[in-house]
C-alpha cells in the first residue's frame, strides 16, 4: 500500500487516452490499493488511475458516507452502455483540479459494465451521486476532466488557481 502523488491540470497527461486492462491479477490488485489509499488520504471519492499517472482504464471509488464503515469499489474496463434522457446537476470537484468546484449537468442515471475487483463481468444501474462519480471518472479515461465543460475564461481561472496552489505546497 501506497500513497501516489496526483497529477493536476494542467498536465497534458490528463488528456491522454487510457488503453483497456488485459487482465485481472495481482500486480493490478496492488496498484488498485494503492490508487484506494491516496483517494483515502486525499480525501476524495473516486479516482481514476491516469490521475496517479497511469493510462490504464481503472477506476476505485467509495461513496459510503461514514469513514468508519469503508465501501471501496473497484471498476476494470467500466463501458457506458446506457444514458437516461433525464439530467442531473451536481456541483463537482476533482483531486487533479484541488479545491475548484462547478455545477455539471449529465444524464441523471447510467448503465455500466466493467470487471469487478476479481476479474468477473458485472452489471449496474447507476442513478443519484454514483451516476454521476461514475460518469466523472470514466471522463477521466477518455481524457476528458469536468473543466472541460465550463466556460474557457471560468476553466482559465481554475487552472490558475490550482498551479498557484500546487506552488504552495511544494
Ligand atoms: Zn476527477
Amino acid at each position: 500500500m501506497a500513497i501516489l502523488p496526483i497529477v493536476t491540470v494542467p498536465d497534458p497527461l490528463l488528456k491522454a487516452i487510457s488503453s483497456p486492462v488485459d487482465m485481472v491479477d495481482d500486480d493490478l490488485r496492488a496498484f488498485m490499493g494503492d490508487m484506494l489509499d491516496t483517494m483515502y488520504n486525499a480525501p476524495g471519492i473516486g479516482l481514476a488511475a491516469i490521475q496517479v499517472g497511469r493510462p490504464i482504464r481503472v477506476l476505485v471509488m467509495d461513496l459510503s458516507d461514514e469513514q468508519t464503515s469503508p465501501d471501496p469499489k473497484y471498476y476494470v474496463n467500466p463501458v457506458i452502455t446506457w444514458t437516461s434522457e433525464d439530467r442531473a446537476v451536481y456541483n463537482e470537484g476533482c483531486l487533479s483540479v484541488p479545491e475548484q468546484y462547478a455545477d455539471i449537468e449529465r444524464p441523471a442515471e447510467c448503465k455500466v459494465t466493467y470487471l469487478d475487483y476479481h476479474g468477473a463481468e458485472q452489471k449496474i444501474h447507476a442513478t443519484g451521486l454514483l451516476a454521476t462519480c461514475i460518469q466523472h471518472e470514466i471522463d477521466h479515461l477518455n481524457g476528458i476532466v469536468f473543466i472541460d465543460y465550463i466556460s474557457t475564461l471560468k476553466r482559465g481561472i481554475a487552472v490558475r488557481k490550482v498551479k498557484k496552489l500546487v506552488k504552495e505546497e511544494d
